[in-house]
């Protein structure tokens, strides 16, 4: 009998909370705290121009492991978003592609020069930017392609380079999911023009907030570090011919962040690796269950599981998602923060429909960028991308219990709550009690959850 009509529940015991600094991290601050130099940044040109001993040791660290050219620290990746926006040029005016199921801060960093986000639909398996889609939606005015490595899986970036390459747009990589990620064997962030990675909270590794942004284009890379850094005040000094996009603000990164971030970065490989083997499990119990659909991991290409996701077929089932994800849950412990949320549903709101399009206002009160380009009226209406839409209001459930806190016997738990509520889905049919259609918040159902 499922947990919630009485029955026993497969697990009653809390999921191991999320722990990620070790003394390692301890002694970095602590040093920093020692020399009393908290930031080595100065808003003019010269030697401070680009940071202090720890930031330009963090760069070099993860630059130097995956070989990139170029990498720039800031202060979060959505500071991060617009360091590359800016550096490759986006105008008043210019179009960019973005997806809509993502963090809001991939299309707003383009509103912010001006630019336009035009959203493309996703591919229904990977969850990213689908190239078809982009065709679709290229224009003369068309300047960048914005791809997100959603929950940790790589987009599909030999056909999207593809397509950027023939219409001479560039291409952005919001790799905030998907740090050490490989498509094909390359790794993310430098396979478009300029790419990078977050350092919040929630991400892999982090310093509470952070980012780095990474780039194999020389240009690029000074561009990002004037914006970084008031780069009004530098221009003249280094001599920058084409000062357009330079002017900066703050987006510095601190020295106590980056000696706790080049820390953190040691860890990356190992959290992947756990990861990883937790995600193969999970692929390997669910892949045979007909009515889910999980992840297929291509060829030299590699999943960081920042979320697991499962696709749900609701018509197959007779039962709706919402009553599905009720009786998972009722089988495992409840959440007490996001991290030991077990499952939930939808990820966000396909990003088109929020106020910020639906009313074209961003930039004071008359429509820019929306009505920048005369004549041209934006769509931004429901429909426009119908497989975003029916992933969150039907067939989209996530779960951020892949980590390397968990066991192994922790993640055959969630496996087996899964599982039996699959068997027993005759139960969740014939019951009348349960709504459908709620979006279940797992927020609000955090806060009345803790103690
Ligand atoms: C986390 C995240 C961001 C924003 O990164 P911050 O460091 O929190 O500013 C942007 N895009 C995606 C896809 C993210 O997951």
């Amino acid at each position: 009998k499922l947990a919630i009509f009485g029955g026993n529940p497969i697990r009653s015991q809390d999921f191991p909370k999320r722990v990620t600094m070790g003394n390692e991290e301890k002694k970095a601050a602590l040093r920093v705290l020692d020399s009393d130099i908290l930031s080595g940044f100065l808003a003019a040109p010269g030697k401070h121009f680009n940071g202090g001993t720890e930031v330009v040791k963090f760069e070099e660290l993860w630059k130097n492991f995956y070989g990139f050219k170029h990498s720039i620290s800031v202060n979060s990746w959505t500071t991060g978003l617009q360091l590359a926006v800016g550096a490759i040029g986006i105008e008043p005016g210019d179009e960019v592609i973005c997806p809509p199921y993502t963090m809001s801060a991939s299309a707003t960093a383009v509103i912010l020069y001006g630019g336009i986000p035009v959203f493309a639909d996703i591919d229904p398996c990977r969850f990213t930017i689908d190239p078809i889609s982009i065709e679709k939606v290229i224009t003369p005015r068309t300047k960048a392609i914005m791809v997100v490595h959603l929950f940790g899986y790589p987009a599909e970036m030999d056909a999207i380079m593809k397509i950027a390459k023939k219409h001479n747009i560039k291409v952005i990589e919001d790799a905030a999911q998907a740090p050490g990620v490989f498509y094909k064997g390359q790794p993310v962030g430098t396979i478009g023009d300029i790419g990078g990675f977050s350092l919040n909270f929630h991400k892999h590794i982090h310093t509470g907030e952070g980012g780095l942004v990474v780039t194999n284009d020389d240009n690029y890379a000074l561009k990002c570090r004037l914006i970084r850094n008031h780069g009004e005040n530098a221009v003249e000094a280094y001599k920058i011919e084409d000062i357009s996009n330079t002017i900066g603000s703050n987006y510095r990164y601190c020295e106590l962040l980056a000696a706790i971030a080049s820390e953190q970065f040691k860890r990356l490989e190992k959290i992947l690796e756990r990861r990883t083997k937790l995600g193969n499990y999970l692929n390997h119990r669910l892949k045979n269950i007909t009515g889910l659909t999980v992840p297929v991991i291509e060829e030299n290409s590699t999943h960081a599981y920042y979320m697991y996701p499962i696709k749900f077929n609701e018509e197959f089932f007779g039962v709706s998602r919402n009553k599905f994800l009720q009786a998972v849950l009722a089988e495992l412990p409840k959440p007490r923060s996001w991290d030991t949320t077990p499952l939930a549903e939808g990820y966000v709101k396909p990003i088109y429909l929020t106020p910020l399009y639906q009313k074209r206002i961003a930039i004071g009160k008359n429509g820019f960028p929306f009505n920048f380009n005369k004549g041209i009226k934006y769509n931004y209406q429901k429909g426009i991308c119908p497989v975003v839409e029916r992933l969150y209001e039907k067939e989209l459930l996530i779960s951020p219990l892949v980590k390397e806190d968990m066991s192994d016997n922790d993640i055959k738990d969630f496996a087996d709550a899964l599982e039996k509520v699959v068997i027993n889905i005759k139960e969740l049919k014939n019951d009348k009690s349960l709504f459908d259609d709620d979006i279940f918040d797992p927020v609000a159902a955090i806060e009345t959850n803790v103690d």
